[in-house]
């Protein structure tokens, strides 16, 4: 009955826990959090289990307990005067959009994990999404926060002040804190109008450059863009072959697709569909591509979307590979997708590095491919820590990041550890020295272990 809450969505990480706590309100929360300081009990705080990098996943040698915020799953306020929602921790993304849709607003973050991931994830490891470019990431969203300190104590910062200079933003100190500062109980939401009609269109695309200045003619244009996702030829084949039911939005195959999704909040605003019609042509006749689809219907908006909210589990059907979620200076992002593609196939023969996802925010999933046939656990315990080790520097060397969404978690503690730099992590440390001193909260995430060593600080 533990199991699927002791290992990570990935299958990567198998975790050990004598319980799962789940408690029903911040009271329970703050008694729980209480006793486990008085017996020196470590806790894992976890929402939907969605980690991309085993960060709600126990330590395996049985030494924490499970703390589970599923039950967390009240909608305590939506004010439409305000246009905010106060959601607790447990509740569901997709529950979250159902309730602001019925109020007649809308929460503009959406993922893939949407039917699982909850309040309390999505605040912690400040998520991103398919909205980000119009939107922005959570720590733009939440304008407040409750929860549960390491000493026992309840942060109230629930109230949405527009100004608050009371010295440093504890809010966003806890928001992508990972929970090792603190346990999210809720959230106080943004929403903004309801989209009142919406264009999504698939373009085929020669190159990544081309993509951006497609995103460019876009931006001069309309602020109606809210989605702009690159996706590789080989990827769209991966959903192809493994996602039933999915097909080609073009009549062939192209290197590079993007799908784009512009949308109105207004009925009295234009048309998406005539922005949509009125920029493409206006990239068409620069030369931009030569082949796109509009969609006709919400079904075929949502076929275009399924083929891109499949792309992790379309990889993941293929067999082993390591996932890179990173981030460069947009300018050089398609540059940078290209040349490293093709620099890791170079140096790790029968791999398949492909980039897709974020293009506009300057972040992809780099996925590099396991040869065909190789055996997986030789491959990840031989080759993908090399192959990681690689992509990170040529990201740094970029003057990008090794985490733009998915957070450090276990995954990529010791790459953080090792690529610094050295000033971030002696404030990350002296953080959670200040605020865990007994270091309770989630061990062996994001934190590296040397922050409880007094001798290599001193
Ligand atoms: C198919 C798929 C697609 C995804 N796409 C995206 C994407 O586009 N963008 C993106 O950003 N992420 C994406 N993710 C990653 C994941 O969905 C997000 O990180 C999400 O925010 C995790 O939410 P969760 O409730 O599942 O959190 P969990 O996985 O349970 O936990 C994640 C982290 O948050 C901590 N945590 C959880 N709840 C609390 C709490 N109440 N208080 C304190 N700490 C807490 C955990 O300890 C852990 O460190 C995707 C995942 C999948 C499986």
């Amino acid at each position: 009955m533990i199991a699927p809450w002791i290992r990570d969505w990935r299958g990567r990480y198998w975790g050990a826990a004598p319980a799962i706590l789940a408690p029903e309100n911040t009271a329970e929360v703050e008694a729980i959090v209480i006793r486990a300081g008085e017996l020196g009990v470590p806790l894992v705080p976890q929402g939907g289990n969605t980690s991309m990098v085993g960060g709600a996943t126990p330590p395996a040698d049985g030494s924490a307990l499970i703390l589970s915020l599923r039950r967390m799953k009240r909608i305590r306020e939506l004010s439409l005067e305000d246009n905010k929602v106060v959601a607790e921790a447990g509740v569901i993304l997709d529950d979250l959009h159902a309730a602001a849709d019925a109020a007649g607003r809308r929460f503009p973050l959406s993922l893939g994990a949407r039917g699982s991931a909850t309040v309390g994830g999505l605040v912690s490891t400040n998520a991103g999404g398919t909205q980000v470019l119009r939107f922005g990431t959570m720590r733009r969203l939440v304008a407040g926060i409750e929860a549960v300190l390491p000493n026992g104590q309840v942060y109230h910062g629930l109230s949405a002040l527009k100004k608050d200079n009371r010295g440093y933003d504890f809010n966003q100190l806890l928001i992508g804190g990972e929970g090792t500062l603190g346990v999210v109980t809720a959230a106080t939401l943004e929403l903004v109008p309801a989209v009142t009609d919406r264009c999504v269109a698939w373009v085929g695309m020669s190159s990544p450059e081309e993509a951006l200045r497609l995103l460019r003619v876009f931006e001069a244009e309309t602020t109606q863009v809210e989605s702009f996702e690159i996706v590789p030829e080989d990827s769209l084949s991966l959903v192809l072959k493994h996602i039933p039911g999915t097909r080609n939005p073009l009549s062939r195959l192209h290197p590079w697709n993007v799908l784009i999704e512009a949308c109105a909040t207004s009925p009295i605003a234009e048309s998406p569909r005539t922005v949509m019609e009125r920029v493409l042509a206006a990239g068409f006749d620069d030369g931009l591509f030569d082949d796109a689809a509009i969609a006709t219907s919400e079904a075929q908006a949502n076929d275009f979307w399924r083929i891109r909210e499949s792309l992790s589990e379309a990889e993941k059907a293929r067999g082993p590979a390591t996932q890179h979620d990173i981030s460069v200076a947009i300018n050089l992002m398609p540059k940078f997708m290209v040349e490293a593609a093709a620099e890791l196939a170079a140096r790790f023969p029968g791999t398949e590095a492909s980039a897709f996802g974020h293009l506009g925010d300057g972040n992809v999933h780099f996925h590099v491919r396991a040869p065909v046939g190789a055996d997986p656990a030789k491959w990840y315990a031989e080759q993908a820590p090399l192959v990681t080790a690689y992509v990170h520097d040529l990201v740094v060397a970029s003057g990008g990041s090794i985490s733009a969404e998915h957070g450090i978690g276990q995954m990529k503690r010791e790459e953080l550890e090792r690529l610094g730099p050295p000033a971030r992590l002696s404030m990350l440390s002296a953080i959670k020295r200040a605020m865990d001193p007994a270091q309770l909260f989630n061990p062996g995430k994001l934190v590296p272990d040397w922050t409880y060593n007094d001798q290599a600080n001193s």
